[in-house]
């Protein structure tokens, strides 16, 4: 779908009056040898670049300026307390009790079908910080959030926003599969009792825990789906492989075999073993993992990015390496699991990637 819109980078034109300020790309550390290995292993294409070292988009169109055009704004990071705006709100003085009756936040009677609040205001939550997600990239796109760096030395793709976004909301193995779950899970009351309680606020410790929970399970689910059989790949996950060069609305862009071996089997189980937490603790971690791995598909780096790579964080790079490698950088939201099983790649040493990234 749309293939052939991203492998065409389009003139900046196209998005005057507010074409987004493209910082020049550094030079790129050396090439390492496994970089040299991995990038004939797999055919990768390296990026065209002309003689005096800018970025040429694949119809040879420069896409470079200079580091003089400007900063990226720090307003960018206000996305993130934006992704947990609704349950931050909800929670402030227990909001929620002045809002809803309170049948509809009492703990279900044994036999009794759950109240759809905590249902819903889930939901709720991941929709926000979906909307302050795309309104971030778009405004970035649009340049209102200063300069950016495309995370590949090929540049950044460009493509119809209006049709892409459409495509991102409206694709069934993405939001329409994930709403399903949530809502078959929570009112076949197939989640631990705790997940129904309102009581209380967000317990960072344990959104802290299910979010590393939920990213091991799915590292693993990432390699057997890799590693298994050619069969299980092609069957699951080489739909998402079908861009190297990845954009933030390509995310949850894949099939539902891929969706539901690597985000509802984790969900399922991280649900389960990340015990004790409750309704608003499941909403703040939802809407993170939703929308982070949204972000970490962006085809430009965040002005986030050194602090996170610094903790170890997933980064848009760390997961470009695995969209332009295939076999490393497994992990999605933290690099931790890459860092003990040996399968971590630095994107400052690759050679197709800007450096700065
Ligand atoms: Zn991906
Ligand atoms: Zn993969």
């Amino acid at each position: 779908m749309l293939l052939g819109t991203h492998l065409t980078l389009l003139p900046k034109a196209k998005i005057a009056p507010f074409s987004p300020t493209v910082l020049a790309p550094a030079p790129s550390a050396t090439p390492s040898p496994i970089d040299s290995d991995i990038a004939s292993e797999i055919g990768a294409v390296t990026s065209p670049l002309a003689t005096d070292g800018s970025v040429l988009a694949v119809d040879g169109t420069p896409t470079r300026c200079t580091p003089s055009c400007g900063a990226a704004s720090p307003l960018a990071v206000l996305v993130w307390p934006s992704i947990l705006l609704l349950p931050l709100y909800m929670t402030c003085g227990e909001r929620y009790r002045d809002i809803f009756p309170e049948e509809w936040y009492a703990a279900p009677e044994p036999g009794q079908w759950p109240s759809a609040l905590g249902l819903s205001l889930g939901i709720s939550a991941v929709a926000v910080g979906q909307i302050f997600a795309l309104l971030y990239h778009i405004l970035r796109v649009k340049g209102y959030l200063g300069a950016l760096i495309p995370i590949q030395r090929k540049g950044a793709p460009t493509y119809p926003l209006a049709s892409e976004l459409l495509s991102h909301l409206a694709q069934p193995e993405g939001f329409a599969m994930l709403g399903c779950y949530l809502s078959g899970t929570w009112m076949m009351g197939w989640m631990p009792a705790s997940y129904y309680s309102f009581e209380g606020g967000v317990q960072w410790e344990l959104v802290a825990l299910q979010l590393l929970c939920q990213d091991g399970i799915q590292y693993l689910m990432h390699r057997i789906e890799h590693k298994a059989s050619p069969a299980l790949y092609q069957a699951s996950h080489k739909p998402h492989h079908r861009w190297t060069n990845p954009k933030l609305f390509d995310a949850f862009n894949g099939s539902a075999a891929d969706t539901f071996l690597m985000i509802l089997v984790p969900l399922f189980a991280t649900a389960h073993l990340v015990q004790g937490c409750n309704v608003w603790t499941y909403m703040a971690f939802g809407s993170l993992y939703a929308n982070w791995l949204t972000l970490i598909h962006s085809e430009f780096a965040h002005p986030w990015d050194a602090v996170f790579r610094s903790l170890g964080l997933g980064t848009a790079a760390d997961h470009h390496i695995h969209h332009a490698l295939f076999i490393k950088n497994y992990g999605h939201l933290f690099m931790y699991f890459d860092w003990v099983c040996g399968t971590y790649k630095d994107p400052a040493t690759c050679s197709k990637f800007n450096s700065g990234v």
